[in-house]
């Protein structure tokens, strides 16, 4: 969401992306360095804190998207991510031929959840990628906004419907721990009743459901992982790049193969349409010929 952190993050992610190649010089490669790649789909932004190698601002220029269509802020960034998609391959091209240079890219979204995670631009964007490299979604969480159980609530399921929809490993980062730290935030993660106690100190319609859905977030957090970072500290960034690594297995073994069946389906739905088609063309031709 908004603010939670996110563009901070990957200043942070880069910051040590770039000394863990540094060491990794200095030392004779004993060290493996992690090359990075940056990536900015924040229309918005007005400056960028990372080394992006690709930025969005550079195809499309969002305060013109405004005035050339007369639309808002979140129109606009919406509207230049759709123009923006149209170009997804282009993006994916580049970073395929750099592929042996690389380990990891990382791609930083619009503030407004909806417009990355909701829109057709968003899907088709992620679903670029996750055809083409093991892709992770990283949900930034803000440790200060979750400190509250009915705000926890939220977050976690902002978090999940994130996940259902884009089918993809998630990983939740709860930022933020120099402000906040997160031991009771995971206490209602691994004890739903510990949330439970939590809640029934608070009263009203939004206690009880909190209460009610606090078994089937439960379920949620048993497939994901989650892990504490500060990104103006970079406490918690090598544990970040564990649950990556993590992620990237389970993308292998369990995403891979739902998202081969989801390809084969689209393209067997296609094939089958495109038949019937060519037999709709044949069968007017050879009207229009009697
Ligand atoms: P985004 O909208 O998710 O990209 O959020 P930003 O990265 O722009 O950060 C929003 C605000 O949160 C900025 O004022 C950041 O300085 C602040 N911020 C981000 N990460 C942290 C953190 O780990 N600790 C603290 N204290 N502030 C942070
Ligand atoms: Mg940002």
């Amino acid at each position: 969401m908004a603010g939670t952190g996110k563009t901070t993050l990957i200043q942070r992610l880069n910051h040590f992306t770039s000394e863990s190649c540094a060491t990794a010089g200095s030392d004779g490669g004993a060290t493996a360095g992690l090359r990075a790649y940056y990536v900015n789909m924040d229309p918005a932004v007005a400056d960028v804190p990372f080394a992006a190698s690709i930025d969005i601002r550079d195809t499309v220029d969002y305060k013109g998207v405004m005035t050339q269509y007369r639309l808002g802020p979140n129109g606009s960034i919406m509207t230049a991510l759709n123009l923006f998609a149209t170009k997804i391959h282009q993006v994916i091209d580049i970073i395929e031929r750099r592929r042996e240079e690389l380990d990891v890219v990382f791609v930083d979204t619009p503030g407004q959840i909806e417009v990355f995670t909701w829109s057709a631009s968003g899907q088709l964007i992620t679903e670029a990628f996750a055809a083409c490299f093991p892709t992770c979604i990283i949900f930034v969480a803000d440790a200060c906004r979750c400190a509250n159980p009915q705000t926890f609530m939220s977050t976690m399921l902002y978090a999940s419907s994130i996940m259902y929809k884009l089918q993809l490993p998630l990983l939740i980062a709860v930022n933020k721990t120099d402000v906040v730290k997160p031991t009771e935030l995971f206490n209602w993660m691994r004890d739903p009743d510990s949330l439970s106690d939590a809640v029934r100190q608070q009263k009203g319609f939004a206690a009880s459901l909190t209460e009610s859905l606090s078994l089937f977030v439960h379920e949620f957090y048993q497939g994901i992982r989650t892990v504490a970072v500060s990104a103006i500290t970079g406490e918690g960034i090598p544990d970040l790049f564990a649950a990556l690594e993590a992620a990237q297995e389970q993308y292998a073994t369990e995403f891979l193969p739902l998202l081969k069946a989801r390809v084969a389906a689209n393209e067997k739905r296609e094939a089958a349409k495109q038949s019937k088609m060519i037999a709709r063309l044949e069968k007017d031709m050879a009207a229009a010929a009697v």
